[in-house]
């Protein structure tokens, strides 16, 4: 993962004309943690997982960027997440740098009062690192509002009430209104602004997904709200398709109820690999990392796809969607709406200050449009596909704040 992300940003190195030092300084991380993260399980038995935590660039800000649980987490995915994610604080002009980290554990194999131990003993393995103007958490895969709350609350143990130190907390502990919807919103957002540019709106097309958590059920619920037909998704257990258009609430209650899509009675199950493939005008990515490869990028059906995953267009399938015309809103344009949401949260947490839900939704509306606006602005002007305009757009934002902040004497283009 890490070398697709270093492929995307040295393609707009490349267009930028950059040196091979200044690319080094941009793409070398200030920080890497690695944390041994033992505890007990509930039979009082040691668990033993790796906590990783890497700290991309703070030039710009705090480091900011989600704690993933995940068994195949490790110190590329950290680093290579932690990337995108100093490129989209920048895309979307909030006042953060990038980071991201988490632990190789199945949350799914534990209970709740583990996962709060394995959760405090990764916290306790970040002392020093963490806080509201050094290092912010949130929620990624397999990490939610609940945890976000135990690690405000270990934190605050040893520092004094910071609601500050993490975003994407539970609303009753000071989290933001509309954060938990915010990336699919934000996904929404991006896919109209997207439909427009291809002459189209969100209540003419249909749409196949993969991934159905946070991302992906708030992004199906908002775009069905609008008059887009949902009409295959898939998960890690099985898929489900409807041609006339899937009950998105429906499904989501079901997916609450039984953890998967797999078996909803609306619908007809399918092989979930193939709804990448699947006949719709737009595909939503939003699981995991390299879900479109080489392999299958050829056979993509539809003719926009939304990241709301990250990373999971792979550089040999970005080219061949490219030379198919295949129009791609990148990663960190599209999946930006957490952080912006984030962002809010964090500065409502300094002001003491709630923001109604109506005022965080339109903010990040405006926030959104401008953003996609930004980027094709410069795809236009350097003729360059969206996602490479995206990385130059960040990259220009992150060294010009370089350049303020270091005696960088180099004449670079930025
Ligand atoms: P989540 O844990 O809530 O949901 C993940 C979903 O992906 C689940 O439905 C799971 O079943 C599905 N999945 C996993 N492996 C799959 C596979 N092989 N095939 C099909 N489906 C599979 O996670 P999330 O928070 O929705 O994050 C999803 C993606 O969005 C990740 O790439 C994450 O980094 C990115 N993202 C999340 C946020 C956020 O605010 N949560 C923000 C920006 C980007």
């Amino acid at each position: 993962m890490l070398e697709a992300s270093h492929h995307y940003f040295n393609e707009a190195a490349d267009a930028l004309d950059l040196s091979d030092q200044i690319r080094e300084i941009l793409l070398t991380p200030r920080r890497v943690l690695k944390v041994e993260v033992v505890t007990e399980d509930d039979e009082g038995k040691l668990l033993h997982f790796t906590g990783f935590r890497t700290q991309h660039t703070d030039v710009r800000g705090p480091y900011k960027g989600g704690l993933r649980y995940h068994p195949h987490m490790d110190e590329d995915h950290a680093t290579a997440l932690a990337n995108l994610m100093t490129w989209k604080t920048a895309i979307v002009g909030v006042p953060f740098g990038g980071a991201k980290g988490g632990i190789n554990c199945d949350p799914r194999q534990m209970s709740r009062q583990e996962l709060d131990r394995v959760t405090r003993a990764f916290v306790k393995g970040m002392s020093g690192m963490l806080g509201p103007t050094l290092d912010i958490p949130a929620p990624d895969v397999n990490t939610n509002a609940e945890v976000m709350g135990w690690i405000m609350d270990e934190y605050s143990q040893s520092n004094g009430f910071s609601p500050g130190v993490v975003t994407g907390k539970p609303v009753d502990l000071f989290g933001s209104l509309g954060r938990d919807e915010a990336t699919g919103r934000g996904v929404m957002y991006a896919m109209r602004e997207a439909l427009k540019d291809q002459g189209k709106s969100i209540a003419e097309v249909t749409v196949a997904m993969q991934g159905f958590g946070n991302v992906g059920t708030h992004a199906a619920r908002l775009i069905a709200e609008l008059g887009g037909k949902i009409i295959a998704v898939a998960d890690h257990l099985g898929a489900v398709e409807n041609q006339e258009g899937l009950d998105v609430p429906a499904l989501i209650a079901w997916t609450a109820e039984h953890g998967t899509v797999n078996g909803f009675p609306g619908g007809a199950p399918f092989e979930g690999a193939d709804v990448i493939t699947w006949p719709a005008d737009v595909l939503i990515p939003a699981a995991l990392e390299e879900a479109i490869t080489g392999d299958n990028a050829g056979d993509v059906r539809a003719s926009l796809i939304v990241e709301g995953a990250n990373g999971p267009t792979t550089p040999r399938a970005d080219e061949i969607l490219r030379d198919r015309g295949v129009l791609t809103v990148p990663d960190i344009l599209a999946n930006a709406g957490g952080v912006t949401v984030s962002y809010f949260e964090w500065a409502q947490n300094i002001q003491q200050f709630r923001w109604e839900l109506d005022r965080v939704n339109d903010e990040l509306e405006k926030v959104i449009v401008r953003a996609y606006a930004d980027v094709r602005t410069v795809a236009k002007e350097k003729s360059l596909d969206m996602r490479t305009a995206a990385f130059v757009l960040a990259i220009q934002r992150v060294g010009r704040a370089a350049k303020a902040r270091w005696p960088i004497r180099e004449t670079v283009r930025l």
